[in-house]
């Protein structure tokens, strides 16, 4: 069967380098997009609101506005996918933007096959709201609810977490994660104590693209850091005394013990 252009949604390519830009729209048109593209930062803005972008490419080095303001403004309207390009001496900042609610990052000059290895990783998993307050509607509560019977629930110290429903609730009030937030958080409950090193960490983060072999930088595992500093955050974690993710030193992390209420 072959590929109807649109079929996956409307991606927005966000990008000041013509080269690149008509590279990112054949690839994203190739994988199923209707695609649409910007070569300013409030030209992208503009194009993401009104063409309601499902999945979004945005550079970090823009003529006008760069690529982190440009993220930050599109996460008032929209929780579209969002994969920030940046070149290989502004990764750390871009790191940084994952706290600002960006799904993931490649760094220039990427092989298309990344790209689209990428953008379908994220696609593949349902996403919770990025935009303002999560809040359960009834309706994810009762199938919550429904879950909890069929053991598809893991909880530990207060904390519950809905695989089926993908919702975390901290003694019973709705916690908002991001998708990366949510796979770490899973793993480690799975993990019921065992360490999980950063590089397994990595493995989860970045879905089924990295196999065993694949190289993961530095870089890769100070993202996963950064994502359980967010975790820690939003749980309110004491670092004298966790709950729920324990810091195993130059190896990586498990879950904290069961402790009386
Ligand atoms: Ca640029």
């Amino acid at each position: 069967m072959g590929i109807v252009v649109g079929d996956l949604g409307v991606a927005v390519v966000i990008e000041d380098d013509d080269d690149v830009r008509n590279l990112l729209d054949a690839v994203l048109q190739q994988a199923g997009f209707e695609v649409h593209s910007a070569a300013t930062g409030r030209d992208g803005v503009d194009v993401a609101r009104h063409r309601q972008a499902n999945v979004i490419t945005l550079d970090v080095g823009l003529p006008d506005i760069d690529g982190f303001e440009v993220l930050r403004r599109i996460r008032q309207f929209s929780d579209a996918y969002v994969v920030m390009l940046t070149g290989r001496n502004e990764e750390l900042d871009t790191i940084s933007a994952l706290q600002g609610g960006a799904d993931d990052y490649i760094v220039k000059p990427f092989r298309p096959r990344e790209l689209r290895a990428r953008i379908s990783a994220m696609m593949r998993r349902p996403r919770q709201g990025v935009v303002g307050e999560v809040v359960a509607e009834p309706s994810e509560q009762m199938a919550a609810a429904v879950n909890a019977r069929r053991g598809k629930v893991l909880q530990h110290n207060g904390l519950a977490l809905d695989t089926e429903t993908r919702t975390v609730a901290l003694r019973g009030t709705p916690l908002g994660l991001t998708r990366s937030e949510f796979d770490l958080l899973q793993e480690l409950l799975k993990g019921t104590g065992a360490v999980r090193t950063r590089a397994d960490l990595v493995r989860v983060v970045r879905g089924e693209y990295y196999g065993e072999d694949t190289y993961i930088s530095e870089a890769d595992e100070r993202a996963v850091e950064v994502h359980i500093g967010n975790l820690r955050r939003k749980l309110h974690e004491d670092p004298q005394d966790p709950r729920w993710l324990v810091t195993v030193r130059g190896v990586g992390y498990r879950l904290a013990p069961t402790k009386a209420e």
